[in-house]
């Protein structure tokens, strides 16, 4: 598999314009990269916790459909607004909260769908790189350290500090919407016949790129470059084998195969400078679609706007 190692994939595609826009990162979101063994013990944890998995309680669930087949709203997405422990992140707090980049999350979410309860929202320092729903406490997390993460491995791969950083707040949507997508399956008890990990990683590319246009897709290939540059500095070990979440190389193509599976002639260059195997390729429209008809289906009784 001819993948160029050290360069990252997108960096010299004419793709710079759409990183203009970039502080707004979250919309919406994604527990994706833990990259500590810890966070992803937690990340395990949300999801063989038995309340958490009774937070959505289906007959009580189909007792509030509507005449229109809509679910009752019962909760909203809130910002929790915790202080600072480690002065290092001083700044990027004070940045989140200034531009008030979860309020606009929040609001965007309220405005496209109905909860059954509250959902919290909340930047932080945690102590690790991470990203997190915790359905004890109904709250998704973006840790201050994994934002320095991602820019700590664009700034490894040579990109200049301001490029970085405008890429980091991209592959943190996504990591956001990952964790929105572990929410939403606990919230509204949605059915998952296969690996959530991969669920959630689906459904913040579904969001993203169907529903956010370049900006999303932006945000897909920020998160495919840290896949692919985290999977070239550490080697897989038998616990990577063991974990839910795939491994890093095989996040990375999925990502690019959503991207390349919404629209192949505009990316048919993933397949052609060697970035994405033409078998895989070949599929990728077909896995797209079925994604992307999957999250509509099962958003739809919990969709306001559409
Ligand atoms: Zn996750």
């Amino acid at each position: 598999m001819r993948f160029q190692n050290s360069r990252m994939v997108f960096r010299n595609r004419n793709l710079t314009n759409l990183f203009v826009i970039s502080a707004i990162w979250l919309f919406v979101s994604a527990c994706v990269f833990s990259t500590s063994k810890e966070s992803e013990k937690v990340d395990s944890d949300s999801q063989t916790n038995p309340a958490a998995n009774n937070s959505g309680n289906s007959s009580d669930s189909k007792s509030n459909l509507n005449k229109l087949g809509k679910k009752e709203d019962k909760g909203d997405f809130i910002v929790q607004h915790l202080g600072v422990k480690n002065s290092r992140y001083n700044e990027i707090d004070r940045k989140i909260k200034n531009e008030k980049l979860l309020e606009k999350a929040a609001d965007d979410l309220n405005k496209a769908l109905s909860l059954p309860k509250d959902i919290n929202l909340r930047s932080k320092d945690c102590g690790e790189p991470n990203a997190e729903f915790d359905p004890r406490i109904q709250s998704i997390t973006v840790c201050y350290e994994l934002m320095e993460h991602f820019y700590s491995l664009y700034r490894s791969e040579g990109m200049k500090p301001e490029d970085a950083d405008k890429k980091m707040f991209a592959a943190v949507r996504f990591a956001f919407l990952h964790e929105v997508g572990h929410a939403l399956i606990h919230n509204y008890n949605l059915p998952v016949m296969g690996n959530e990990e991969d669920a959630a990683d689906r459904c913040s590319s579904y969001i993203n790129i169907k529903e956010l246009g370049d900006d999303g897709v932006k945000a897909v290939l920020a998160a495919a470059d840290a896949f692919n540059i985290e999977s070239k500095q550490k080697s897989t070990t038998k616990r990577d084998m063991a974990d839910e979440h795939l491994l890093q190389e095989q996040r990375f193509y999925n990502s690019l195969c959503m991207i390349y599976g919404s629209d192949s002639a505009k990316y048919e260059y993933f397949v052609r400078d060697g970035y994405l195997p033409k078998e895989r390729a070949a599929r990728c429209p077909g896995e797209y679609q079925r994604t992307v008809d999957s999250w509509v289906n099962l958003l739809q009784p919990w969709r306001k706007d559409k």
